[in-house]
């Protein structure tokens, strides 16, 4: 399996960028944030417990979403040929739950993919797609501040974390959509 962590603050690309990756590498696309609105917009009591974190700018708990990743991996590991994560890991507790939950499938991370996008534009680009997105934790400047002090405190750490592993690479995250996904696709090309 080729699997990879696109990884960087809120508003740094990834969810487009993953989108587009996928449909290159025929990877199975996993982003937490889509599962736990989905949860949300269902009602599930998952969702309604994840809502009160994520309309606040908040990390929702570890538990909720490794939980929701180990589910994901029991369905797809074995038919996928590689999976691509984008907003999940988030902390370290998160990071180390999924190497124990790859190992266990005799996999692990290739790469992690780090998108590199100045403050200012990650909030500016949020408020705008806020405009489409329908999403709450969007239209709030203050919400919007809220999750890069979240990414900051918390998820920062993972990149520390997995680079003692060596697989973290920096791509410039500012640029044409196409641009940035050709960053990209060429880190990817090296590993297969
Ligand atoms: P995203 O769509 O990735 O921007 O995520 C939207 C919101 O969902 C975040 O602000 C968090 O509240 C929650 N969320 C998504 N992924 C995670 C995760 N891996 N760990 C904790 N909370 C998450």
């Amino acid at each position: 399996m080729l699997n990879l962590i696109l990884f960087g603050p809120p508003g740094s690309g990834k969810g487009t960028q993953a989108t587009r990756l996928k449909e290159r590498y025929q990877l199975l696309h996993i982003s937490t944030g889509d599962l736990l609105r989905e949860e949300k917009a269902k009602g599930t009591v998952l969702g309604l417990e994840a809502k009160k974190f994520m309309d606040a700018g908040e990390l929702v708990p570890d538990a909720v979403v490794i939980g929701m990743i180990e589910s994901k991996l029991d369905e797809y590991a074995d038919k996928v040929n590689g999976i691509i994560f984008d907003g999940f890991p988030r902390t370290v507790a998160q990071a180390e739950a999924l190497d124990d939950l790859l190992n266990a499938k005799n996999t692990c991370i290739a790469k992690v993919l780090f998108l590199q996008v100045e403050e200012e534009e990650l909030v500016k680009r949020i408020l705008e797609r806020a405009k489409t997105s329908g999403r709450a934790d969007d239209a709030d400047e203050a919400t919007v501040r809220r999750r890069i002090v979240e990414y900051e405190n918390k998820t920062a750490p993972v990149a520390e974390y997995y680079q003692q592993f060596d697989i973290v690479t920096k791509v410039a995250g500012q640029g044409s959509i196409e641009m940035i996904t050709e960053a990209l696709a060429a880190q990817i090309d090296v590993l297969i």
